[in-house]
């Protein structure tokens, strides 16, 4: 195992050049392994014999795939909360709604701290600590600096972590505050606080846990392991996923072409990014097949958790997400999110209304004709039901007409049956 810049392909020892993470040409270095030694047959059964596991470090959805995500972690530095483990559901409902014959959400919302992020931040803590640091750092919409606190609070370390003022969930800064970060809260955006960290951390005795931190992505690919298993290694057609700092993306594509590459699976599933109409660097990129990001300057979304203009990891995602797998770009309306998260929670899953994107993104393609109506197709959902409380109350308050709830609350001033009763219909 070890570095490879992205840019221009200089090797590192893993001890050489972790925090933060950049090449000396100022390239993200990404995680090589040495998978010479790798048995499928024998992994696959392994994996399988792991599901039973309840208290040891295999229990874990991400280090059940050790081998394939960081094989010399010593036992000693896991930092685990059981993250990953999370359900594929199929749902006719939420298919006639995307217009495909097959869907599945994977719901990543059911983590430990209620967002995917579980799954790379487990890794990059173990790793930091197996550096011998105690203080962790992270920039972030949110969900990050939630994942962050609770890893590090469960390690017996601290986090602090940088949030912007503005356009973010309460509910996330309390979670990260309840977990016992200190939260430094900044004039200015996600993409500033990303700046900021990086120059400044090491200075500051800070491990990054950014999304450009490698040991993310290799965490992150256990989504994608996760779901093949669950599908017998048979992959669906499509994978589609929310896209901001293009970390999942990343992941996802980097999981999905070791799989290939290894022997996992026989077919490449394509993927499809889903950005924010307010915040889509990623997908004008792709769209007018420029070969140099333009970030968005001022980008705005109700979908905070993808409210970023300037993602890191525009080049990796790129190259394993689209260009690896066939794969596209889309961009939705917050309206569109907002329409699909109704879908959604009312399916009986919920998410928060960035993962809603993917539904919402699915459904643009499959209306496009760009995915296949007789395709399967899995759609990540990103974030837990109540990680956005706000976006549920502007429903309720009327704010947003689109994605109006079928149940308004009643009022009633005796709890008789007699006034109780014409309320009980069958609702859709
Ligand atoms: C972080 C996050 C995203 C965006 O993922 P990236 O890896 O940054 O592209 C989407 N949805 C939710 C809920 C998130 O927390
Ligand atoms: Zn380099």
């Amino acid at each position: 195992m070890k570095f490879v810049c992205f840019d221009c392909e200089r090797a590192y020892m893993l001890q050489e050049r972790s925090n933060p993470f950049l090449c000396d040409c100022g390239g993200l270095l990404e995680v090589k392994h040495d998978f010479q030694k790798v048995d499928v047959v024998r992994l696959k059964l392994e994996f399988d014999k792991r599901l039973t596991e309840r208290m040891s470090s295999w229990a874990s959805g991400v280090w059940r795939y050790k081998e394939l995500i960081y094989p010399e972690m010593p036992e000693a530095y896991i930092t685990s909360r059981y993250e990953g483990n999370t359900g594929l559901y199929p749902s006719e409902t939420l298919a006639q709604f995307a217009g495909v014959r097959k869907l599945m959400l994977k719901a990543q919302s059911e983590n430990p701290s209620g967002s995917f992020k579980d799954n790379g931040m487990s890794v990059a803590v173990s790793h930091g600590r197996s550096l011998g640091y105690t203080r962790f750092t992270c920039t972030s919409t949110g969900n990050t600096s939630s994942s962050l606190a609770m890893y590090a609070a469960w390690a017996g370390c601290s986090s602090y972590v940088f949030l912007p003022r503005h356009h973010i969930s309460m509910n996330k800064v309390l979670q990260t505050l309840a977990y016992g970060a200190q939260v430094i809260s900044f004039e200015g955006t996600y993409d500033d606080g990303i700046r900021f960290s990086e120059l400044h951390s090491e200075q500051l005795g800070l491990y990054v846990c950014n999304s450009i931190n490698p040991f993310r992505i290799e965490g992150q690919k256990s989504i994608v392991f996760e779901i093949a298993q669950q599908l017998r290694w048979q992959m669906p057609d499509w994978i589609v996923v929310p896209g901001g700092a293009l970390s999942n993306a990343t992941a996802l594509g980097k999981g999905l072409h070791e799989l290939k590459e290894l022997g996992f699976i026989d077919k490449l599933p394509r993927v499809a990014v889903v950005q924010a109409e307010g915040a889509s660097p990623f997908h004008q990129l792709v769209a007018q097949g420029d070969v140099q990001l333009k970030p968005a300057l001022n980008p705005y979304t109700r979908a905070t958790a993808m409210n970023i203009g300037n993602p890191p990891s525009w080049k990796k995602a790129l190259h394993y997400a689209i260009l690896h797998t066939e794969g596209v770009t889309v961009s939705v309306t917050d309206e569109e999110i907002m329409l699909a998260k109704g879908m959604i929670n009312r399916s009986g899953i919920g998410c928060e209304p960035a993962s809603a994107a993917s539904v919402a993104g699915l459904r643009k393609l499959a209306g496009a004709g760009i995915i296949d109506k007789e395709c399967t197709v899995v759609c990540l959902l990103t974030g837990h039901i109540l990680k956005d409380t706000e976006a549920i109350q502007e429903v309720y308050n009327g704010d947003r007409t689109s994605a109006a709830p079928t149940n308004p609350m009643l009022q009633t001033s005796n709890l008789t049956v007699e006034e109780v009763r014409p309320y009980i219909a069958d609702r859709q």
